[in-house]
């Protein structure tokens, strides 16, 4: 049993990087307003996430590290309803398979709440403590019970570089929430949550990178699209500034960037690569996603459309203006 866990949470958990996406998500999950995301040696030794939401009740905890116990998923496009980011119900159980994990938590009904110890898949404790309402992951030591993989694992300064672009996505994802991130005790991110993209892309880019910012405004019966274009990053010849998010979730999609490229390079001939922060909304019966543990392939029911929509937003974004 527990050699079966560890295998299936490798898919899930790969990296550290995964660890926080996963308990980011979570913490999203549970309404929270602000999280704070704390690692050490590139997450290897030690991940934090605290959030202010909903907290997990007593009774719920070892429900929660059970594989599949809540997953929520009902049909693959169910993923793509802004509702809900976690839907398999294994990345806990997965990462306290493969780690020291330390929970505090406590909901607005309870009047105590609780600290909770899983270390390899295995229960150590519970007890009742004082604690504030909202959850607190620790997971310590990750890969200490299965080397193999953790060999696999690049420099903490490579991890923690994932961990840095994944909580600039996140956050960029969501300007609702104050996302903070502390590396080695040194603060690289906080964000105010105050709704404001603009502000929080000259937050993370920087003005030199992110330019004049021209804003993109669009709506169609079935899709929204907002968010802002700037010049394009040329010492990087690349898609590395297109960044975009399909109903809050960070997606790749070949016919977005396509889009986002054939729109701008009618007007900036020699420029192919934009720089760019996009928000698509889809309602989720227009798209078809293909669900493996690791990735998501995502189509569009009606590529052509959502193709035009977004070519011409960013025709007429540029059209008589100045970047
Ligand atoms: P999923 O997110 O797919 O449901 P997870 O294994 O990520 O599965 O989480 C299991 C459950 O634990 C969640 O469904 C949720 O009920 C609870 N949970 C996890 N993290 C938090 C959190 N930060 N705040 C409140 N509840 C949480
Ligand atoms: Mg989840």
């Amino acid at each position: 049993q527990e050699t079966i866990n560890q295998i299936a949470a490798g898919e899930v958990i790969d990296r550290p990087s995964s660890v926080v996406k996963e308990l980011l998500e979570n913490a999203i999950d549970a309404g929270a307003t602000a999280v704070t995301v704390e690692i050490r040696d590139g997450g290897i030794s030690l991940i934090r996430v605290t959030d202010n939401g909903c907290g997990i009740e007593k009774k719920q905890i070892p429900t929660a590290f059970l594989r599949h116990a809540t997953s929520k998923i009902k049909s693959a496009v169910d993923l793509l309803t802004v509702s809900s980011l976690g839907f398999r119900g294994e990345a806990l159980s997965s990462i306290a398979a493969v780690s020291q994990v330390e929970l505090i938590t406590k909901t607005a009904a309870e009047l105590t709440g609780a600290r909770y110890q899983i270390h390899g898949g295995e229960e150590l404790s519970m007890e009742e403590i004082g604690a504030p309402e909202g959850t607190t992951f620790l997971v310590r030591n990750l890969f200490y019970n299965t080397p193999a993989r953790k060999k696999f694992l690049k420099t903490p300064q490579t991890e923690g570089a994932y961990i840095g672009n994944l909580m600039e996505r996140m956050a960029l994802s969501r300007p609702d929430i104050s996302i903070r991130f502390i590396q080695n005790n040194q603060n690289r991110l906080h964000t105010s949550g105050n709704h404001n993209l603009k502000d929080l892309i000259y937050m993370i880019f920087g003005r030199e990178i992110a330019g004049n910012l021209l804003p993109i405004e669009v709506e169609k019966e079935h899709v929204r699209i907002h968010g802002f274009l700037g010049k394009p990053v040329i010492s990087r010849g690349n898609r590395t500034y297109e960044n975009y998010f399909i109903n809050g979730r960070y997606i790749k999609s070949n016919l977005i960037n396509k889009a986002i490229e054939d729109g701008y390079h009618s007007f900036m001939m020699q420029h192919k690569y934009p720089f760019v922060v996009l928000h698509l909304e889809i309602e989720p019966e227009f798209l078809d996603v293909n669900v493996h543990p690791s990735k998501m392939e995502l189509r569009f029911r009606n590529q052509e459309e959502i193709y035009e929509l977004l070519s011409n937003a960013i025709r007429e974004t540029l059209s008589g203006r100045e970047l």
